[in-house]
């Protein structure tokens, strides 16, 4: 028998979430956002869900090929655009769209030889500070990318450090305000964020970029979660115990001794560890659902295995189905951003981390 870890990705759950984004932003056409493996869950099994979206963005140039192997003839963007020179062969013979975010990719651009011109999205640098033309210089290289023949419609984007916090968007907001003003062709600026928390005039505009929310996580947790949001899980990390052991007070489990029994207790050893991805960082008291009951981890999280209290399950046994995170049995849910905070992350990192030695299936 195989080891008994297992991640199930459930499309219909990503028909759903692409859905709320439609419904979110009604008057914008919808980026799937695809990237890091469509956020650890397989570009394959995620087109399954995704198809219905205006277009998949990504930023791996490979991943792109893999999308349109999968018969997609629509858009598809590189969000970070080229990397080198003959990058921008791959986008003329696939068809693909792509930021320009620095004056060396408008050179490359303009020795490009092709016979097709080129849809580009013109990344404003409007306060993140990572991609994009400063807003002094937005406008002479809008005109530079205008003047060349590669050049087909520019789309004018920018991206949020903010949409899911306190400081907001609308710092942001007026500087892509004023340095697009005028400018003729379609805008990008939201992220899910952006999507599910600022539906001002403007912010969602020609196309929304949806990542997270189309995988079950809420931007904003814990302000917010996905029940808030009318999200649903689309990853499910399940295993099973592999054994119980019977702890007297004063007995510790795991690595560091990290966890002492104060009175007897009867813990359950899961099949699940750090090299399947469960964050190492999860402490003592992270949420876990055995035989689909909520309980809590305890001690260090090791390579294969991790241990939990069995006190709220006392017929669990060797085989029981636990459940890290996503769907468990009888409709229980154990969201993945509750896992991710009580492991000081976000659910971004979690599923993305989802280590290759895990079996992944469609459910
Ligand atoms: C990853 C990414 C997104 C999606 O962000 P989410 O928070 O996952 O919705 C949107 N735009 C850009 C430029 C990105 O890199």
């Amino acid at each position: 028998m195989p080891r008994p870890i297992e991640a199930l990705i459930h499309v219909d759950a990503l028909v759903h979430n692409l859905a709320r984004a439609r419904a979110a932003a009604p008057d914008a056409r919808v980026w799937a956002v695809v990237k890091a493996n469509a956020y650890g869950h397989g570009i394959e099994r995620a087109y399954e869900g995704l198809r219905g979206a205006d277009g998949f963005a990504l930023l791996d140039l490979a991943e792109a090929e893999r999308v349109r192997a999968l018969g997609w003839r629509g858009p598809v963007l590189l969000l970070e655009g080229a990397f080198e020179p003959r990058d921008l062969e791959l986008c003329s013979r696939l068809g693909l769209w792509h930021v320009v975010h620095c004056s060396e990719q408008i050179d490359w651009l303009a020795a490009h030889k092709t016979q097709v011109p080129h849809r580009v999205f013109l990344k404003l640098n409007s306060g993140m500070n990572r991609l994009g033309f400063r807003p002094e210089a937005y406008r002479s290289a809008w005109t530079r990318l205008n003047a060349l023949p590669q050049v087909d419609e520019i789309t004018l984007m920018t991206h949020f450090s903010d949409a899911d916090g306190g400081r907001g968007i609308a710092h942001q907001m007026a500087a892509f305000e004023e340095a697009t003003r005028d400018l003729p062709g379609e805008r990008s600026l939201a992220n899910s964020a952006a999507v599910l928390r600022h539906g001002a005039r403007g912010v969602h505009a020609d196309w929304v970029r949806a990542g997270i929310m189309a995988y079950g996580s809420a931007p904003d947790f814990p302000a917010h979660d996905i029940v808030h949001w009318g999200l649903r899980p689309t990853m499910t990390l399940r295993s099973r115990l592999i054994a119980t052991q019977r702890l007297a007070p004063g007995d510790s489990v795991g690595y560091g001794s990290a966890f002492t029994a104060d009175a007897p207790m009867t813990v359950g050893i899961v099949a699940c560890g750090y090299a399947d991805g469960y964050p190492r960082h999860a402490g003592t008291g992270t949420p876990v659902l055995v035989g689909g009951a909520r309980t809590r981890t305890v001690g260090r999280v090791s390579m294969d295995m991790i241990a939990v209290d069995l006190a709220a399950t006392p017929d669990a046994h060797a085989g029981s189905e636990v459940t890290l995170w996503g769907e468990g049995p009888n409709g229980a849910r154990l969201p993945i951003d509750e896992v991710a905070r009580a492991a000081g992350t976000i659910g971004y990192e979690l599923m993305c981390a989802l280590a290759p030695r895990v079996p992944v299936r469609a459910a």
